[in-house]
């Protein structure tokens, strides 16, 4: 018997659909509006935010983007073995144990501070690494006023410092406070970098601007800015000053699964929560919560599109499906296709607005979506 892994038919249950397209345009957006010098780090960490990591990494390769992030070294490992040859960051903090895999598969660690830089160091390995600086977001970093620490790490025999990071709290902030707040974070990076620049340190390459900070504060000038959730188009609109006109990347689409008559007064799905005011057309489709489609979602009124009208969800969310009020819907039937997020002809969904049912951002949403969904890419 052999086994294969069968691509998903025409017809398959429910998928995730990638716009290489929208991808090129948001890439070629942010480009425009960096400072000459500076560059993409492009973020790429949870699998390119449920996008498909390596997918995404060869075709932002292909854009000329030669830096990449990502939060572990098993993401980073993954991208090397994809054949990816571009620098790749590790942003989080990897543990001594897995040196071996930094070293071995050429990548770059951010240091979280100096007892971490120590532990590395101790291994033997030579590593490349960058120091993140803690200037208030108080996450990863030293602080900048801990000169000592810092200059310990430069001392240090196996490592090579070639860049430093800090990372802002509220870049998305329309705030007085938290701008006052995101250039007070922006001036104590800079200025120790440029005490450890008059001591004759050379700090190589500088970043800090994750997406919303590429747009709301494009004077920072760094070498490098980090921009996830922006490449793949999923801002929310009222955290930046400007519309920078980016394109969502993602849709998500399911397919019906049963389309019946339910008399008035009749309960819908698990726990009876929801209760038919008329007589109503229901459909059943096939996408739930363990494919990232939040169960705290139920009862809020959100809404599918279907034959390009706006369908609510009715009772609850299930682990693989949900229900569909469809009454208005004329000639809905098996396999017809539903859009959760996206665009079905003449209105669109959102991830934001999908995001805002769920209570919750469009990041935890994409890097929700189910590992089960197939990721299909249109060129
Ligand atoms: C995730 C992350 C980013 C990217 O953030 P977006 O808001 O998606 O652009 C940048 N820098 C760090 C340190 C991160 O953890």
């Amino acid at each position: 018997m052999t086994s294969s892994i069968l691509k998903p038919a025409d017809d398959s249950r429910a998928w995730v659909e990638i716009d290489m397209s929208a991808l090129r345009h948001n890439v070629r957006t942010l480009k425009s509006r960096l400072s000459p010098g500076c560059e993409i780090m492009a973020v790429v960490k949870a699998n390119a935010y449920g996008h498909g990591a390596v997918e995404i990494a060869a075709q932002l390769r292909q854009e000329g983007i030669s830096t990449f992030a990502v939060a572990t070294v098993g993401e980073a490992v993954q991208l090397r073995e994809s054949g990816l040859d571009s620098e790749i960051v590790v942003m989080s903090c990897t543990a001594p144990q897995d040196a071996g895999l930094l070293a071995a598969y050429n990548l770059t660690q951010i240091v979280a501070d100096g007892d971490h830089a120590r532990a590395l160091d101790e291994t033997g390995y030579k590593l490349s690494i960058h120091i993140a600086i803690d200037t208030g977001m108080h996450r990863l970093g030293i602080e900048p006023d801990n000169m000592a620490e810092i200059e310990g790490i430069f001392a240090r025999e196996n490592l090579k410092v070639e860049g430093f990071a800090t990372h802002l709290a509220s870049p998305d902030s329309l705030d007085a406070d938290d701008i006052a707040f995101t250039r007070t974070q922006c001036d104590t990076f800079m200025d120790a970098v440029n005490a450890l620049k008059s001591k004759g340190y050379n700090v190589g390459k500088l970043h800090m601007q994750s997406s919303y900070a590429v747009l709301n504060y494009p004077e920072f000038t760094c070498d490098f800015v980090r921009p996830g959730l922006s490449l793949y188009g999923a801002l929310h609109g009222a955290s930046t000053a400007k519309n920078p006109g980016l394109r969502p990347v993602l849709s998500l689409r399911a397919r019906v699964a049963q389309v019946r008559w339910v008399k008035q007064g009749e309960s819908i799905s698990y726990g009876r929560t929801f209760l038919t005011t008329r007589p109503m057309k229901i459909a059943t489709v096939s996408i739930g919560y363990a494919d990232g489609v939040p169960r705290q979602m139920s009862g809020t009124g959100a809404q599918c599109l279907v034959h390009s009208q706006r369908a609510p969800i009715v009772g609850r969310i299930c682990m693989d499906m949900l229900m569909l009020d469809v009454t208005h819907v004329d000639n809905i039937g098996s396999y017809d296709i539903v859009t959760l997020i996206g665009r079905d002809v003449a209105d669109e969904i959102r991830c934001e607005e999908f995001a805002h049912r769920a209570g919750t951002i469009t990041h935890e949403v994409l890097c929700h979506l189910g590992q089960r969904l197939p990721r299909v890419y249109l060129p």
